[in-house]
């Protein structure tokens, strides 16, 4: 009778256990417990009242053993098939995912206003046949000064405030490494790869070592033209500038040209737009107009003739100044960004402030 009580008690637990199965690794645990070779119940069973029954008695419990060990992998195999079904089974059928809640929405991301406004003057020039070309950001002296005309120990080097990249001194100057200060590099670049005529323009990052501040940045972006063939002349730098200039601004806008200085270019100019804010009134209503400080005039871009001694660097390729002729401009992306959509501080575009760049989207 004693043995009768042990095995109802002992089937009572496998159905308790077997009933709180929820998942694969609760299974196995399950399972090992009880029909494990080594150290399983039904092993034990074997072990501690068989062998031990006396004589007499052996056939009875032996019996008794045989009915629970029956049992025992019955409860387990319907154990393995029910945990199979559950893990199968899809989430929305079996009721534990709620439909009728609303789902994560993934927020819409937005390009960049100074991305935007690079992009769409690129697309100005593309218009007028242009192609785009690009060029390291780590440059060599060699590629950022010296073929542009800026000799070495010139003063003009002095403007540019340049970040070069250190333990290059052991090299001759040509080939040390610096952070391009301009994207004027890829001209050089692009004209020892393809022979006149070209027509290019190169949006890229550059980089100076000026502080940050409301107007200045470490790091900025530049959108720069190249046009060389034969019998390029300053009107048609004007022409093209007049017309690039209308159609990002709107066609009201005028422009002007003063006389500046550049290395790379000789006759060089600043070019201005009248103020598309103001309309060139220098007004607005009765308060002064702050982006051209009443002038009713905007600096947009640098531009000029390129010098004949950059063409001399590349006239194995078929740039020979006597027979060719070109003009190049350069102009600030982030700050037509900044005039473009009224932003008072540069700092803004570049500190990832969600609030500010949503404004874009
Ligand atoms: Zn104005």
């Amino acid at each position: 009778m004693a043995l009768e009580k042990a095995a109802h008690e002992l089937l009572g637990a496998l159905g308790d256990e077997s009933k709180a199965i929820r998942g694969e690794a609760e299974y196995k645990v399950f399972r090992d417990r009880w029909i494990a070779r080594k150290n399983g119940i039904l092993t034990q069973l074997n072990d501690l009242w068989l062998k031990a029954a006396p004589k007499d008695v052996k056939r009875t419990v032996g019996q008794q053993v045989n009915e629970i060990k029956t049992h025992v992998e019955d409860v387990v195999a319907k154990a393995e098939h029910l945990q199979l079904e559950l893990a199968t089974a899809s989430p929305i059928a079996s009721g534990t995912v709620d439909i009728t809640l609303p789902g994560i929405r993934r927020p819409i991301g937005a390009e960049h206003p100074v991305m935007r406004t690079s992009r769409e003057m690129v697309a100005v020039f593309q218009k007028l046949g242009y192609s785009v070309a690009d060029g390291p950001v780590i440059e060599t002296d060699y590629y950022n000064f010296e073929a542009l005309n800026f000799p070495p120990n010139h003063p003009a080097r002095d403007t540019q405030d340049t970040l070069f990249i250190a333990g290059q001194r052991a090299k001759p100057l040509r080939e040390r490494l610096l952070l391009r200060t301009h994207t004027s590099p890829v001209q050089i670049r692009t004209m020892e790869k393809m022979r006149p005529p070209i027509r290019i323009v190169i949006p890229g990052t550059v980089h100076r070592n000026d502080p940050p501040d409301a107007s200045h940045s470490p790091m900025f972006h530049q959108i720069e033209g190249l046009a060389v063939d034969t019998n390029i002349t300053f009107g048609d730098l004007k022409g093209t500038l007049d017309h690039a200039m209308k159609e990002f601004f709107g066609s009201s806008v005028k422009t002007s040209f003063r006389p500046s200085f550049f290395p790379f270019t000789e006759p060089s100019a600043e070019m201005f737009v009248s103020c598309f804010i103001c309309g060139g009134s220098g007004r607005r209503g009765a308060d002064p107009c702050r982006p051209c400080k009443q002038t009713g005039w905007i600096e947009i871009l640098g531009c000029g003739m390129v010098d004949p001694n950059v063409f001399e660097f590349v006239k194995d390729n078929g740039y020979d100044p006597k027979k060719i002729s070109g003009f190049a401009f350069g102009m600030g992306a982030d700050r037509i960004a900044l005039l473009k959509y009224g932003v008072d501080d540069l700092q803004a575009f570049f500190q990832g402030d969600v609030r500010f760049l949503q404004q874009f989207g």
